[in-house]
């Protein structure tokens, strides 16, 4: 079965009455741009650029995470690299720099919002991605986006960036695409709103999962209650893929759920564009999708709509995909 999946690699994830889609990689730093070519990966559709800031004592600077976007755009070779913006916070604290002692983190002081209030450490990195974006197919993706408000407030910071750059002189991608990560439910239930703002949409249902369900998504205690089949989540989903393509934007999924095999004939259903997922899920997906008609994924994404439990929908989908090899 390795074998085979191995086979898959160059071959497109197209279904047999044709309908394609991307299936592109996660990555954590740019070391791991050779698993997700290896495996396929025809974009990255998530690069958390986390690392560059932790397990160290100082902020990174311009020129170093410069260098860490442009390895990445360089080694995909014009392939589309999709860079988070910082995303610390929550679980993930930087001792350097001064972050409130909050009650509960995850709804806190995170992410964009910690940007959009540190302007200075949110502009050095918008110009080190700018700068990478003249060598390879570079987008930006926003994290915790939770209104209009804040896709607005991000943009404004981001051209003022490019102003800098232009009185510079300095080359950087002026059609560079500009998408948020839709992993807040407030987010979800405006898709409608927020499409027309950006360029792209990039599910994060982890997050997703967290805030809707309102579920730690590392307690163990309620991990019962962590349920990425359930019916609010789908249907969220569902809302936000139909609410991009009306405005004919692409919709994206990077949370754990677009490499999960019980999950794809719905996402496909759904009308995802691209799924992105640690490199090794890609063959596997791939499988799948090269294995059921369109159609027929249409169909079940239907039905599954209209299922009360998130438990019959898994089982279901277990015995879906039991007769792919
Ligand atoms: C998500 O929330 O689904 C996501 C992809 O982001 P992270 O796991 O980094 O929070
Ligand atoms: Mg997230």
């Amino acid at each position: 079965k390795v074998e085979k999946l191995k086979k898959l690699k160059d071959l497109p994830a197209i279904t047999p009455d044709g309908k394609k889609v991307m299936l592109a990689a996660n990555i954590g730093t740019p070391k791991d741009v050779k698993s997700a070519l290896a495996n396929g990966a025809e974009g990255v559709g998530l690069f958390r650029t986390e690392f560059l800031y932790m397990d160290r004592t100082t902020l990174p600077t311009e020129e170093e995470q410069f260098e860490a976007y442009k390895e990445v755009a360089e080694k995909m070779e014009g392939r589309p690299v999709t860079i988070r913006t910082l995303d610390i916070g929550g679980d993930k604290e930087l001792p350097y720099l001064d972050m409130p002692k909050e009650m509960n983190p995850f709804l806190g002081y995170r992410a964009i919002r910690l940007c959009l209030d540190k302007t200075d450490i949110f502009k050095t990195q918008l110009r080190a991605i700018l700068r990478a974006s003249a060598y390879g197919n570079i987008h930006i993706m926003y994290p915790m986006i939770s209104s209009i408000e804040d896709v607005r407030k991000a943009n404004i910071v981001l051209n003022e960036v490019k102003a800098e750059l232009d009185k510079e002189g300095i080359k950087y991608d002026k059609n560079i695409k500009v998408g948020i990560m839709v992993e807040i439910p407030s987010a979800a239930v405006t898709a409608d709103i927020l499409a027309k703002e950006v360029d792209f949409f990039s599910i994060g249902t982890n997050d997703l999962c967290q805030y809707t369900l309102a579920v730690d998504r590392m307690n163990e205690h309620v991990k019962d209650y962590y349920q990425p089949f359930n019916p609010a989540i789908l249907r969220l989903i569902k809302f936000v893929i139909d609410a991009a393509h009306k405005e004919g934007k692409f919709a994206a999924m990077c949370g754990e759920m677009a490499g999960d095999p019980l999950a794809t004939v719905i996402l496909l259903g759904l009308g995802l564009d691209e799924f992105s997922m640690s490199a090794t899920s890609i063959p596997t997906v791939k499988n799948i999708i090269r294995n059921v008609e369109y159609e027929r994924a249409k169909e079940i994404a239907e039905r599954v709509l209209n299922i009360a439990e998130a438990e019959k929908i898994q089982k279901m989908m277990e015995d879906i995909i039991k007769d792919i090899e």
